[in-house]
């Protein structure tokens, strides 16, 4: 069974890259790298000891899709192509509304051109806004702070048409909580260009003496010790939830939603402190002004993929710490 990835190269979808290989799938990546590098897609044939098949293609160009579906029979789609900091979103709407919304569309247009029509597509937590917690799938949606947080909403409903207008459609929406950590052999991890915006490549950068310090965004939030509280997820573990996604597809129509979570909220001190024990090493940091638009607690409740998908997260947040660390100290530089 041939699948389809956009942004394999990428963060979450080289770790998938990596999953789909060693259960066998073929895997067809099509990326055009502006958030990583093709070395990336080597490393995972090195751990995995398997070919998989590249393009270097933008998910807006039509053409190239369309060459890429006549090249291979693709089974499925994971779709993880995107811009993705919340932050650059608020400056550049209408490059994440291009990217995002407008690529996304081209790439369920030229799936449906080529009859595939099962996808699992990259949305976030995000998308729950100002909901109670833990957040649940059924909680109304939409309410989202940033245009970031919008494009992965628009997709969330532009795939609800597709499939209310095309019953033939499987979809599953995949609500991602926060990924850290990175592949155990310390070949692929995190590795953002420039000052990175999410705390863990933050601390990493520290610990290793790119940085000088951290600067914790809060410390009177109404939450255990101040700070703000996520559910950390180690990316191995997102990355199967996409298998058991693909899996559910594969032998169903539809189209819902999971949330990929742990299920437990961590605040920042608890992760910079998990942190300094998996590296040794005491972290510099500081505790500042929160962060605009940043809420103080939120956490997944994830029976529904736990039951529908039979995926459970298994590692935990000392193993997210150590893996990071791993990648970090085998790359120093980052991947080249
Ligand atoms: P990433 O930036 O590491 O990976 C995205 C990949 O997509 C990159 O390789 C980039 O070069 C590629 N890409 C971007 N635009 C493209 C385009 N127009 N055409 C082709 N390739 C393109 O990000 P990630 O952390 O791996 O995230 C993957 C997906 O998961 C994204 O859609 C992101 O919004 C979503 N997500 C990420 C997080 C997170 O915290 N990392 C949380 C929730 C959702
Ligand atoms: N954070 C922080 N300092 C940083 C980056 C992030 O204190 O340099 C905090 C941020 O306020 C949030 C948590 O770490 O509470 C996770 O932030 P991240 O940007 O990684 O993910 P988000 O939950 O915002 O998607």
């Amino acid at each position: 069974m041939a699948i389809l990835v956009t942004g394999g190269a990428g963060y979450i979808g080289s770790h998938t890259c990596v999953e789909l290989l060693e259960a066998d799938y073929e895997v067809v990546v099509v990326d055009n790298y502006y958030n990583s590098v093709p070395e990336v897609l080597n490393r995972v044939e090195k751990i995995t000891g398997k070919k998989l098949k590249s393009y270097d293609c933008d998910i807006r160009d039509k053409e190239g899709l369309r060459k890429v579906f006549s090249e291979n029979k693709i089974d499925a789609v994971i779709h993880f192509a995107g811009l993705k900091a919340v932050g650059e979103s608020t400056k550049l709407p209408l490059t994440y509304y291009d990217n995002n919304i407008s690529g996304s569309v081209v790439l369920f247009e030229i799936m449906n051109e080529f009859n595939c029509k099962k996808i699992v597509f990259s949305s976030s937590a995000t998308v729950y806004g100002n909901n109670p917690i833990p957040y649940k799938e059924d909680m109304p949606t939409g309410d989202v702070s940033s245009p970031y947080g919008r494009t992965k909403h628009f997709i969330e409903k532009i795939l609800e048409d597709v499939y209310a207008s095309d019953n033939e459609w499987s979809i599953s929406l995949l609500r991602y909580f926060n990924p850290i950590g990175a592949h155990s052999s310390g070949l692929i991890g995190e590795d953002p260009n420039g000052i990175p915006n999410n705390l863990m490549p933050y601390i990493s950068r520290v610990a290793i003496g790119k940085l000088p310090q951290l600067t914790v965004f809060g410390g009177d939030y109404d939450t255990k010790d101040g700070t703000c509280i996520r559910d950390y997820i180690h990316v191995v573990d997102l990355a199967k939830a996409h298998l058991c996604a693909v899996a559910k597809i594969m032998d169903s129509t539809g189209c819902e939603a999971y949330n990929i979570g742990n299920g437990v909220g961590y605040s920042v001190l608890d992760i910079i402190h998990a942190f300094e024990k998996a590296s040794g090493k005491a972290l510099n940091y500081v505790i500042g002004d929160r962060r605009a638009g940043d809420l103080p607690a939120f956490y997944a409740d994830a029976a529904k993929a736990n039951t529908e998908l039979n995926w459970h997260a298994e590692l935990g947040i000392d193993k997210m710490c150590e893996d990071t660390w791993n990648f970090q100290t085998k790359n120093p530089d980052g991947i080249k």
